[in-house]
């Protein structure tokens, strides 16, 4: 079995990127820069983006935080996205997801100009994805497909079973390892909760990408021998052991289903990290859009 490293792999990507921008920088031309709108006090959007806001700074990027009170009106929150749709020297934003109940997140996502768009939700750039037009992917499907390249795995011909639909990872993932690339190719079986016989599904699989919300869903008897499991969820669980008083926890029974796998990603380190230096590598597709 191998651990695959997502922090370590993540940081190779942001030094990959450092090292580019230095160079455009260098050349005389400004550093690329990212805007995130955090609505509200919730603790998991916070540490979120801070921890983005602290990624453009190791490598280069300018940033700009906007904060915002939890009270603000749909009208409001789209009259700041219109403005940073209109601002020249802002290659890309993200308005940090989930906002308050009386905000329809669609429509914020659909006021962000497509171009500017580094999350990749717009529907534009999810439609030049699916089509497999060059544009910005979300961040978490671009991290995957990222560990399966940097890791060698072989996807041609292989059963991919995506466990969860969401818009932002189990779809779109879904939708990747089906395409003609380097990191596709695969037959693709994409579950939900409706799916039935989802263990022998699951016991066909080459590579299991697991993307549900639900910690230690997929057990030791939905795994085949060899199989390479990549674990996206990360659910907090009460641990009263941690300073924070919680822990997170993936999709998978780790260490029950780690011994029968080719490769497997841990929670945390696997792909959250991975997620994290994704939007960093939409931010330089956005740029390089506009100027290279
Ligand atoms: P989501 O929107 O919460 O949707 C969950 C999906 O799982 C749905 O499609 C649902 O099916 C499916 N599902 C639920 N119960 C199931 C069952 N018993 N069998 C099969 N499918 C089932 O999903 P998400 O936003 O993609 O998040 C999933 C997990 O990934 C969460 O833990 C989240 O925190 C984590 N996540 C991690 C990262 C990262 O960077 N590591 C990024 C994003 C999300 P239906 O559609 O039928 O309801």
């Amino acid at each position: 079995m191998k651990l695959i490293d997502g922090k370590a792999t993540a940081n190779q990507i942001r030094e990959e990127i450092a090292e580019e921008v230095k160079e455009i920088v260098a050349s005389g031309k400004r550093a690329p820069h990212l805007a995130a709108v955090l609505v509200g006090e919730d603790g998991g959007s916070i540490t979120y983006v801070n921890a983005k806001i602290s990624d453009c700074k190791q490598i280069g990027f300018r940033s700009t935080l906007i904060k915002k009170d939890a009270d603000i009106t749909e009208d409001e929150l789209l009259a700041v996205v219109d403005e940073l749709n209109q601002q020249d020297d802002l290659d890309g934003f993200i308005v940090q997801l989930p906002l308050p109940k009386h905000i329809n997140e669609e429509k914020i996502i659909n006021a962000i100009r497509a171009d500017k768009d580094v999350d990749g939700f717009h529907p534009e750039n999810f439609g030049r994805m699916a089509l497999g037009m060059p544009t910005m992917i979300p961040a978490t499907p671009l991290g995957i497909t990222e560990l399966i390249r940097r890791y060698g795995i072989e996807t041609s011909g292989k059963h991919c079973v995506v466990i969860g639909r969401s818009n932002i990872v189990g779809l779109p993932a879904s939708i990747l390892m089906g395409q003609n690339t380097d990191t596709g190719n695969a037959t693709v079986t994409l579950t939900h909760s409706r799916t039935q016989n989802l263990k022998e599904i699951c016991l066909s699989a080459d590579i299991i990408i697991a993307a549900i919300g639900k910690p230690g869903f997929v057990k030791e008897d939905m795994v085949k021998e060899g199989a390479v499991v990549i674990d996206v969820g990360t659910t907090r669980v009460k641990d009263a052991t941690r300073k924070s008083g919680f822990r997170l926890r993936g999709d998978v029974d780790f260490d029950a289903v780690s011994p029968k796998c080719s490769y497997i990603t841990p929670v945390p380190g696997g792909v959250g990290p991975m997620t994290r230096a994704g939007l960093l590598q939409n931010l330089m597709v956005a740029y390089r859009q506009k100027f290279l």
